[in-house]
């Protein structure tokens, strides 16, 4: 396990190396690679998602684990099309980020209980089926992190600058 996991932070280190020589967008098989830290658990994981063609059920599965509901303790899989969504945003805005995780998946419950205190909380919550992210990355704008998730077009773009974070889906393309 350790050294899965050490080999997995070896290539992240590799992934990022390639990044920032500016041969991301070279090599679509180039190992794709992700870190991110829970604000509300405080942990953190870095791995390659994606390796070889393919996604990386270990990392998956970490990631599932950073994204789980806070509140209730439960893990839900995350659909990997929003790992590739982190992914495309971080090779458009240069950098290799650690996004910050406001939301994950939510629990039926949790999601309730919240849309009782925020307007800002849909009922049918993508959050609620592992689709849906709440996100923001240290050193770049807000409505700068909105505009590249816009441009991908791979989902939905939610914009919420008074709780700084920007949710990201892979539900149908819409915005607000
Ligand atoms: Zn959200």
């Amino acid at each position: 396990m350790l050294s899965r996991r050490r080999a997995l932070e070896g290539a992240f280190f590799s992934a990022a190396t390639a990044a920032l020589g500016g041969r991301a967008m070279a090599d679509p098989l180039a190992p794709r690679a992700l870190s991110m830290l829970n604000l509300h658990t405080g942990e953190r994981l870095k791995a390659v998602y994606w390796d070889a063609g393919g996604y990386v059920q270990d990392a998956l599965r970490g990631f599932d684990k950073l994204l789980r509901d806070h509140r209730t303790t439960e893990v839900h899989p995350i659909d990997p099309g929003v790992f590739d969504i982190l992914n495309a945003l971080q090779v458009r805005l240069g950098v290799e980020p650690t996004v910050q995780i406001i939301s994950g998946y939510r629990s039926p419950a949790t999601n309730a209980a919240l849309h009782d205190k925020s307007a800002g909380v849909a009922t049918g919550s993508l959050h609620m089926q592992g689709k849906a992210l709440d996100i923001r990355v240290p050193g770049v704008k807000l409505a700068n992190l909105r505009d590249a998730a816009w441009a991908l077009q791979k989902g939905g773009v939610g914009f919420y600058p008074g709780s700084d974070f920007v949710h990201v889906d892979v539900g149908r393309v819409r915005r607000w």
